[in-house]
């Protein structure tokens, strides 16, 4: 997978991609990444990427030219470009593995009052917010979807880490998770996950898994056909509540 990045800041992009999971599936080939700095593509003898908004009002407006540039410089007939947007569709799990399956995503980062209307109207495929607040620039909400779509490349993570079993992946949370010690300032570990019975573990994991869910997302059970199973036991945790 490839995926080309374009900001005003590729330094704080950089960052980024040089820790941990990210480094680790660059390194191995897992994943392409270009960090683009739109800068590049200014003609402005000062590499100025920004101008005043027509029509008035506070800020700045980043200038569609260097933006065009940019995306040209790395489009092919199978990229998807993304603008990172508070104004965009709210970017969640099963959009993370959509967005997993693309040959190349380029993902634009705004700053200032944004980007010129023109580019997202006619070069733009699709807007992703990362959520209902705003932020001075796209590179954040860049990085939390490049971390989110790496992991669930295959082979990226081990299969001690499998992401299936993770929150959202089925429309679930994940149940809680417990380690050393056995006992902490009195809080034992459920005694089940040290029991040694595999399909008791499994059966308490699955239990725990519904009842995060119906305890802390309820909205998320009703986004989901639950099978006859978890319908009984989503029965029995409302009886227990
Ligand atoms: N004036 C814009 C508006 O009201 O819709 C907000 C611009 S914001 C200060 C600057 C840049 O940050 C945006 O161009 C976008 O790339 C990024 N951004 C801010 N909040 C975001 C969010 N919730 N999700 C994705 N990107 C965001």
């Amino acid at each position: 997978m490839k995926i080309d990045i374009l900001s005003i800041f590729p330094e704080f992009i950089d960052s980024y991609l040089s820790w941990s999971m990210i480094k680790k599936s660059i390194d191995e080939g897992f994943v392409d990444i270009g960090n683009i700095n739109i800068r590049k593509f200014s003609k402005n003898k000062h590499k100025k990427v920004d101008d005043y908004p027509f029509g008035g009002g506070p800020g700045m407006v980043m200038t569609p030219e260097p933006i065009y540039e940019a995306i040209n410089s790395v489009k092919t007939s199978q990229s998807k470009v993304i603008y990172l947007s508070p104004q965009g569709n709210v970017f969640n799990q099963k959009k993370a593995i959509e967005l997993s399956k693309e040959e190349h995503l380029i993902l634009i980062s705004g700053h200032y009052e944004g980007i010129d209307n023109r580019i997202i109207e006619n070069y733009v495929d699709e807007e992703i917010s990362i959520g209902d607040f705003v932020l001075t620039g796209g590179e954040i909400p860049t990085m939390a979807i490049v971390d989110s779509i790496i992991r669930l490349i295959p082979g990226v993570l081990s299969s001690n880490d499998s992401f299936e079993e993770e929150s959202h992946y089925n429309g679930l949370l994940e149940h809680p998770q417990y380690t050393r010690p056995r006992e902490f300032l009195g809080h034992m570990v459920p005694d089940v996950l040290l029991s040694g019975n595999h399909a008791n573990i499994e059966k308490w994991k699955k239990e725990k898994s519904i009842e995060n869910t119906y305890r802390k997302r309820p909205d998320l059970l009703g986004d989901r056909d639950l099978s006859k199973e978890e319908v009984n036991i989503l029965k029995e945790i409302k009886k227990e509540l």
